[in-house]
């Protein structure tokens, strides 16, 4: 049993959340004079602070209980939230696998954590002998998995994940931002298995709302009640628990898109294997390609030049790109200049 006592900050467990009106008084009324908001306009009331209607459709969706769900500021929130929930300040560890989303440093460095970067083995996959040492650390109280991994495209690896899921004594973080894109079932099927789960999701990629900022939280309902007690009252504002309710709404669309997207991304596959500069093609089960290409800095600026952008990550793999899968028209668009570039 995850002893919650035992990782959980100590002053986060003593610690009284802010109440707010909305708190204290949860009934139906017809005169609301108990938040100072002003009675004209139409924006004029503050947002649920749970987020309950968005996170029944999404209860329902995933097959969990509403009290399994966190609905962050996009998933960059939560991942602060998980550092500020588990991480004491110049004690305390996380890990993760490089290389990988950079949020997870840039929010262990502003939680003043220190972060373990495990390298992926040469197949982009967990390297178990070289994490197994770190996880007796008393002091590593969070593990980072981003399967699909990003900026790699692929799926890590279920046996690698249970074995550190079942020997881990702390939390481990699965960040999903592109499962819709994986035809694999989410982790999120397996809370009940594994108490130490938290799975990320997030409304910014397959869903298609990076503008909206809406990140999910899975989990048991101990550790979502955590997430509650220290996130910011009103988070997600009621424009954008709107927007992600309509996303749900209109399933039609979202599965459309997905299977645009998909099929773009084997075309894309395809054509760029024609293109000698070209040396390789990462798998991918994401909206992304990785590739490793010819001087791909001098590409990329190339590319830039002639309007379109690419990342360049050949800081972290050499001779790297990483290319979101765009419209038809844009990645035919892409593929035309890249010919011209190798002409
Ligand atoms: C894009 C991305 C996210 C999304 O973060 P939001 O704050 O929800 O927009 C999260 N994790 C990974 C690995 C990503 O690539």
């Amino acid at each position: 049993m995850l002893d919650l006592k035992e990782l959980v900050r100590p002053n986060i467990l003593k610690l009284s959340p802010y109440s707010s009106a909305r708190d204290d008084f949860k009934g139906d009324a017809s005169i609301w004079l108990d938040a100072n908001e002003n009675p004209f306009g139409e924006l004029n009331r503050y947002p649920d602070p749970y987020q309950c209607e968005l996170k029944k459709v999404l209860a329902e969706y995933n097959g969990v209980d509403t009290t399994q769900l966190f609905i962050g500021n996009g998933s960059d929130e939560v991942i602060d939230l998980l550092f500020r929930l588990f991480v004491k300040p110049g004690t305390d560890k996380a890990l993760t696998f490089s290389p990988t989303y950079g949020m997870y440093r840039v929010s262990a460095d502003i939680n003043d954590a220190e972060l373990i970067e495990v390298p992926l083995d040469q197949k982009f996959q967990i390297d178990l002998t070289a994490t197994i040492p770190y996880l007796d650390d008393f002091n590593l109280k969070l593990i980072f998995i981003c399967s699909p991994n990003n900026p790699t495209g692929n799926l890590l690896r279920n046996s690698d994940i249970e074995m550190l899921l079942n020997r881990f004594k702390g939390i481990v973080v699965i960040d999903e931002a592109y499962i819709d894109f994986a035809d694999v079932p989410s982790w999120n099927q397996r809370l009940k298995e594994y108490d130490n789960l938290i799975v990320t999701q997030t409304f910014s990629k397959a869903r298609g709302l990076a503008a909206a900022r809406l990140g999910i939280a899975f989990s048991n309902s101990e550790i979502i009640s955590l997430l509650n007690k220290i996130k910011p009252p009103y988070n997600v504002s009621t424009l954008n628990q709107a927007a992600g309710l309509r996303s749900m709404k209109n399933q039609r669309d979202f599965e459309l898109q997905i299977k645009q997207i998909k099929s773009e991304r084997s075309r894309l596959i395809k054509e760029l294997k024609l293109l000698s500069m070209v040396k390789r093609i990462f798998p991918s089960h994401t909206n992304f390609l990785l590739i490793e290409i010819e001087n791909a800095t001098e590409i990329y600026l190339q590319l830039t030049r002639r309007g379109i952008v690419v990342r360049d990550r050949s800081k972290l793999i050499p001779n790297a790109l990483r290319i979101s899968i765009g419209t038809e028209n844009e990645n035919t668009l892409l593929l035309n200049e890249l010919k011209k570039i190798s002409q």
